[in-house]
């Protein structure tokens, strides 16, 4: 009977980073993939010979020295990528119906201060107070400054149950620029009065100092982590869905779907985990533990516009554009009758072009209950009525779009859209959340997931840990490791890297 030193059940980008720092270690390493592809959230795909993202529309901190570059050069992979900096001016716009403003986000930490304070000049120590506060947030993380030993007991619980809006209006009582800051919402689908400070920073103060996207599709990222993962010796299995974590007393094999039993040392699960303690065989699994995770709130999930464009057509931007019918960048909890109240619109990067797009991504924020009527349809093998449902609501989103970019109708070939449906059957996310666990400042340690379950032998990764994202997610896959390789030497080694 093969054993592994380690199983890793999917192989979304947390599943592959375990894959890729434990295979380095000389663990033998093992993932198992119910896709046909690999990268959960960071795939891509084609369409009209168009790539489009479903879940990496652009990351930050990759500039030399930053936080994400040290990390993906430990992880062997920062020149692999093909990379482009957003634009440095305003690699985010933010705009409300009710003015014609772009409000921009400038790169770098004086620009973004210069740049807004252009728009509100009294506001501008104000500015430097909300710079100055997230940096002194971020430097709480020591797995995130990558300056001192991994010691979570230094994040002071007070900086962390801080409530990101409440932040926001209390360091300007201008309205405007208090939600201008919050644009960025829909990286975290924050909710006004549950997210914490931390997650706003984290994001915020990261991309502030550089954006970048990944040019030809984000699934790069994932082909290439997943290259060094065969250059040591790790292994890769697709279609190979598990449907149960079995053992005596502690966790020893999982059961695919196709009858395999696959034994391990250790096993990570990259898959929520909810889902993941449903399959976990009752004569291990922890009752209390299981209810309680069972019972957290989830982020809200998206829908998605995905256009094919008509041939030099409309300009390839270089920065993102977030618009909100009102002066409030708190949607999470939007009217349907006025749904969509915001979308985030990018057109992807290319390598034929710098100046034409060949197509638009639009991400707008959709209930669960909205789609739940067709929730025992499964992707592909769906019901007229949904097809319609799907049309009407990309119709009513290219209205919406049209207003800031008038005749956009025209020039599109085509286009698709997917739903909170789309990716429950794609990743297996409880009700196609789009950032998993909702974090509450008031309820924190409960919303934290930490790496190590409550189930001997089984542990964590991915974006329900800590925080989300590229960043969030790479952190979490330190963590993860470090619990079985040992947290000093692994940041040491990210440190040196
Ligand atoms: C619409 C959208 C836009 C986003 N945009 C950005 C962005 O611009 N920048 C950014 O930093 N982040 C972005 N994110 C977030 C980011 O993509 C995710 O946080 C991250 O990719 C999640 O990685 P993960 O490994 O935790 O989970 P996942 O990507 O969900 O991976 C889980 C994997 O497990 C597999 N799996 C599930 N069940 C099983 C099973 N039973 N057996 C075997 N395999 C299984 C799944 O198929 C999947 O491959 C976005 C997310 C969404 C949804």
């Amino acid at each position: 009977m093969e054993k592994y030193d380690i199983v890793i059940v999917g192989a979304g980008l947390g599943g592959l980073l375990c894959g890729n720092i434990l295979s380095r270690e000389g663990l033998k390493v093992c993932l198992l993939e119910k896709n046909k592809m690999i990268g959960g959230c960071i795939q891509s795909f084609a369409k009209n010979k168009t790539i489009f993202n479903t879940g990496l529309n652009y990351t930050e901190g990759l500039g030399e020295g930053e936080v994400l570059n040290r990390y993906f050069k430990y992880f062997n992979i920062i020149d692999k990528l093909k990379l482009k900096r957003l634009d440095i001016e305003g690699f985010e716009r933010i705009s409300f119906s009710e003015d014609n403003n772009e409000y921009p986000f400038a790169q770098g930490y004086n620009n973004f201060i210069e740049s807004l304070a252009e728009y509100f000049p009294k506001e501008k120590e104000n500015l430097k107070i909300y710079i100055k506060d997230m940096k002194h947030v971020c430097n709480s993380f020591p797995f995130y400054t990558l300056n001192d030993s991994m010691d979570l007991s230094a994040i002071g619980l007070n900086k962390l149950q801080t409530n990101a809006y409440n932040y926001l209006s209390s360091i300007t009582s201008n309205n405007k620029l208090n939600n201008i800051l919050g644009g960025m919402n829909s990286l975290y689908a924050g909710v006004q009065a549950e997210t914490p400070l931390y997650i706003h920073s984290l994001i915020n103060y990261t991309f502030i100092k550089s954006a970048w996207r990944i040019i030809d599709g984000g699934s790069q990222l994932a082909a290439r982590i997943a290259d060094e993962i065969y250059k040591n010796g790790g292994i890769i299995r697709l279609s190979k869905k598990v449907v149960s974590f079995g053992g005596d007393k502690k966790v020893d094999y999982v059961d695919t779907e196709d009858g395999e039993r696959i034994y391990a040392k250790k096993i990570i699960s990259n898959i929520h985990p909810k889902v993941t303690l449903d399959i976990v065989d009752r004569n291990i699994n922890k009752m209390a533990f299981k209810s309680r995770i069972s019972s957290l709130e989830n982020t809200i999930g998206m829908f998605s516009l995905y256009i094919v464009l008509k041939k030099k057509q409309f300009p390839y931007l270089n920065y993102n554009h977030h618009h909100f019918s009102k002066v409030n960048t708190w949607t999470t909890n939007y009217n349907e009758a006025y749904w969509p109240e915001h979308y985030m619109l990018y057109t992807p990067s290319n390598s034929n072009s710098d100046i034409w797009a060949n197509g638009i991504i639009a991400i707008t924020y959709m209930k669960y209950n909205e789609v739940k009527k067709w929730e025992d349809t499964y992707t592909e093998n769906r019901s007229d009525e949904y097809l319609e449902f799907k049309q009407r609501k990309a119709e009513k989103l290219i209205d919406f779009i049209e207003v800031k970019f008038p005749r956009l109708r025209e020039k599109i070939e085509c286009y698709y859209t997917s739903t909170p449906l789309t990716y429950r059957d794609y990743t297996a996310t409880p009700n196609g959340s789009a950032y998993g666990i909702l974090k509450k400042q008031d309820n924190l340690l409960s919303t934290i997931i930490t790496p190590r379950s409550r189930i001997e032998n089984l542990y964590f990764t991915g974006q329900n840990l800590n925080m989300h994202g590229i960043l969030g997610v790479s952190i979490g896959a330190a963590l993860t490791c470090s619990e079985i390789i040992g947290r000093d030497y692994l940041f040491n080694k990210i440190k040196k890297a």
